[in-house]
């Protein structure tokens, strides 16, 4: 349970689905909830998806009264908001965020001195509380306040920490992650439909294999390899797909992804 209050700045797509998953696991009611944003409509998007959630267009009255304060604004809008909320703050806040690309070097010098920082890379499956994240502390961010973002993005998925320079091979691997997934399975769709099954069914198998494959991996903590050769039998099927793949070189490719990814992130960053 979060005690408290929990201020939003920003209430999108990743604002709401760590409110809305926050309130649906019990670790925070509705009433603990503020959410600041631009616009009244997805001030009221929110306030529908999460009844008795508080809703403004103030950012330094979210600011004033959190305890937890989550920074769930666009990069490029952190200029603008950072210096408006920096008075509001209050010393014993702490404040999260999960804006891309942002350092916690860069949140440092915007808040006033010790003010307790920590950096968060979450992914889109967080906004169907399937999420897998990564988080830095910043230097004055405790044991506790560790602990408080693990309750917190738990809501949405699971989070593990991290030294932030490892938030971009993290953004290599799980932030752009869900993206070579969907080319996966487009790709193994697309070769159903070929080989005559309908588009409807190739699209749901092709999806549900690889979320039941994740989940093995998952669940029984065995190397992909092992589960791999699970399924390969001698002169089989799979053994003639596998042989495919490697010729192809899939694994070198998506090798090549995480990299040029990763890269991306350090020279963004
Ligand atoms: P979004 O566009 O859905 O939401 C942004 C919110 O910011 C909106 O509610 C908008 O009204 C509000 N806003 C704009 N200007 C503002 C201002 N001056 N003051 C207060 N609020 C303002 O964006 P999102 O997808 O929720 O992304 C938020 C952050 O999360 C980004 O920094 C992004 O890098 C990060 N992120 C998102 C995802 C994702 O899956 N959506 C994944 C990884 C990281």
């Amino acid at each position: 349970m979060i005690s408290g209050k929990i201020g939003f700045i920003g209430a999108g797509k990743m604002a709401s689905a760590i409110a809305q998953g926050v309130v649906r696991a019990g670790v925070a009611k509705a009433g603990q909830i503020s959410a600041s944003a631009r616009t009244e409509q997805t001030l009221a998007q929110l306030s529908e998806s999460i009844p008795g959630v508080e809703t403004t267009k103030s950012n330094t009255a979210v600011a004033e009264q959190s305890d937890l304060l989550i920074l769930s604004i666009k990069p490029q809008v952190m200029a603008t908001v950072l210096p408006e909320i920096r008075s509001a703050v209050r010393p014993q806040t702490l404040v999260v965020s999960v804006a891309a690309g942002v350092t916690l070097e860069h949140l440092a010098k915007a808040f006033k001195r010790g003010v307790r920082l920590v950096r968060v890379m979450p992914n889109t499956p967080c906004l169907i509380g399937k999420g897998a994240c990564a988080f830095a502390l910043g230097e004055h961010a405790t044991e506790d306040d560790a602990r408080l973002v693990e309750t917190l993005l738990g809501a949405v998925g699971e989070a593990y920490p991290v030294p932030e320079h490892q938030l971009d091979a993290v953004t290599g691997v799980s932030g752009s992650g869900p993206a070579y997934v969907y080319t996966v399975i487009e790709a193994i769709a697309d070769a159903g439909v070929r080989a005559g099954l309908p588009r409807a069914v190739a699209a749901q198998l092709a999806a549900r294999t690889v979320a039941g494959a994740a989940e093995m991996v998952i669940s029984t903590g065995k190397h992909p390899a092992v589960l791999r050769d699970e399924v390969v039998s001698p002169g089989g099927t799979t053994a003639a797909g596998l042989a495919a793949l490697e010729r192809c070189g899939v694994r070198h490719a998506l090798a090549e992804a995480v990299t040029a990814a990763t890269e991306r992130s350090r020279e963004l960053g």
